[in-house]
């Protein structure tokens, strides 16, 4: 990994030369089950603080309004997705990609700060396996090195128990995480009727608890390991100056346990200067990943804080200054100096500026309705009996409130128009399509070219004008327009039933 200091190995070997392989692997190639052992400290309170905190704006956010309309709905079925009192469409691509870039750039930029500060105090894989599935485990089965004591010690229903309450928690997520995608009312309405009356939503509902229960009964650490790219792309979004847990070689190193003073002798290592790791393994025993942080800095690392944590619980018995592992970067480490101003600090935050500016203008002027107009497939341009030169398009138009919409559509200057009507009544977000001929005089096309435009007024003031290019005679078409025409009028029957279709066409 790049993000490793030069003078130390990297992370596939260990400092004394030992090849390491993966942390979850033993060396036969099964796996090895981590039963990280719990390390209550400083960090451990805070985590757990904000992890119940977390959880409960996790399942109260779908029961919160704003307006009358829910604090956030994605409604994928019919493609409306409210946030915040806002309905957002998926015509309302600006916005999104505003929205895609602030959050790709947005962690890019805490990331290069804080470095994977989320994946350890904000992941709900992190939060629900360390702060609710966890404790579960060890109330039943006891904590690594402090075997349950009582009844449960040797009940062989243990695990089932277990399996039980994971079972009963892996539902409660996973009506929860649907209730974004449907609402609470919708959810209630599945949970009160019989399966049979929405087997649908019934086998969502059960492909999503078993999919949570595979996770964090099965999976566990994996996620974090192998599906989640986040810690991949850790080398890219770090530099040596962000924030990291991180153990303090130079105070650690040579790790080893200090003998006892003035033994004497060959062998006295008491005359040996050694380093304040008295190599006990607290942290690698507390990691839920299974790694050794005085490794140096690895993508298998999620930043827990446990291992702090863990050190500094010895630390503190040995009555050494603590910090041996803590949040440091890694030219803090090296005995840099710490600069928080680096060229990405400061050309990350402009950049977002720009996009949330971009963002929230977009959003101010957001019409209550939109419309576009799309070209068609077919003859480039055909000559109207009226004598005048008209293109076949399409116009897209898309309600985006959550009220009947009543649009009028009206041509401009010299343009004409054949549509099936002028006045149209959408319902609340809906999108409707149309044909329509936009059509202008022959001696208004110069070097094959004119340009209409159309007037689309939905009430309140609110209109919006749209400008359509039209291409006649003169056009790098007209040529190719004129011999499609001729072999039409010269070919099969089929054609000249098309021919017919097109000038018919008067929507
Ligand atoms: S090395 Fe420390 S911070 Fe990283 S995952 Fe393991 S316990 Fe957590
Ligand atoms: S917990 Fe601290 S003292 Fe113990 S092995 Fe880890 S770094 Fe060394």
């Amino acid at each position: 990994m790049s993000a490793v200091p030069k003078d130390q190995p990297p992370a596939s070997t260990a400092p004394n030369g030992d090849l390491l392989i993966l942390s979850t692997l033993n060396d036969d190639g099964s796996r090895r089950w981590l039963k990280p052992r719990p390390s209550p400290g400083k960090f451990w309170h805070a985590r757990r603080a904000v992890a119940y905190l977390l959880i409960a704006i996790f399942t109260a956010i779908p029961y919160l309004t704003i307006n009358g309309k829910p604090a956030v709905l994605l409604d994928i079925i019919a493609r409306r997705f409210t946030i915040l009192g806002y309905t957002f469409l998926p015509t309302d691509t600006l916005l999104l990609a505003f929205t895609l870039l602030i959050i790709g750039l947005g962690i890019f930029l805490f990331t290069a700060i804080f470095g994977r500060v989320w994946c350890g105090w904000g992941c709900p894989q992190t939060v629900y396996m360390e702060y609710v599935f966890r404790p579960i485990e060890r109330f039943f089965e006891g904590t690594p090195g402090r075997a349950k004591k009582g009844w449960l010690q040797h009940s062989p229903a243990r695990k089932f128990l277990k399996l039980g309450v994971y079972f009963i928690v892996s539902c409660y997520l996973a009506h929860t995480f649907l209730a974004y995608f449907v609402g609470v009312d919708q959810l209630r309405i599945w949970v009160t009727r019989s399966p049979v009356n929405h087997p649908t939503a019934f086998a969502v509902m059960a492909i999503v608890t078993a999919l949570m229960m595979f996770d964090f009964t099965f999976f566990r650490e994996q996620t974090c390991l192998v599906v989640c790219p986040y810690g991949r792309f850790q080398s890219a979004l770090i530099d040596r100056q962000s924030l990291i847990v991180a153990y303090d070689k130079n105070r650690g190193e040579p790790r080893g346990k200090k003998p006892a003073p003035h033994t004497g002798g060959p062998g006295d290592l008491s005359l040996k200067v050694i380093g304040d790791c008295v190599d006990c393994g607290m942290c690698v025993q507390t990691c839920p990943t299974g790694i050794d942080i005085r490794n140096g800095l690895q993508m298998e690392c999620v930043h827990c804080t446990q291992c702090i944590d863990a050190c500094d619980s010895v630390m503190a018995k040995l009555k050494r200054p603590l910090g041996l592992i803590r949040y440091a970067s890694q030219a803090e480490i090296a005995g840099e100096p710490r600069r928080f101003f680096r060229p990405r600090i400061v050309v990350y935050p402009l950049i977002l500026c720009i996009l949330i500016t971009g963002f929230v203008i977009t959003l101010l002027t957001r019409t209550p309705f939109n419309a576009t107009l799309l070209r068609t497939r077919g003859a480039p341009f055909i000559e109207l009996p009226d004598g005048t030169i008209g293109n076949n398009a399409r116009l897209k138009l898309v309600n985006r409130e959550d009220q009947p919409v009543e649009l009028h559509v009206t041509p401009l200057e010299h343009t004409n128009l054949k549509i099936e009507a002028t006045t149209f009544t959408l319902a609340p977000s809906e999108i409707r399509e149309f044909p329509i001929v936009i059509s202008v005089a022959r001696d208004q096309f110069q070097l094959g070219k004119a340009t209409a435009a159309i007037k689309i007024n939905g009430g309140k003031d609110t209109e919006l004008v749209r400008t359509f290019q039209l291409v006649g005679p003169g056009s790098m078409h007209d040529a190719a327009s004129k011999k499609a025409h001729e072999s039409m009028h010269t070919d099969s029957p089929e054609h000249e039933k098309h021919d017919d279709e097109t000038k018919e066409q008067p929507h």
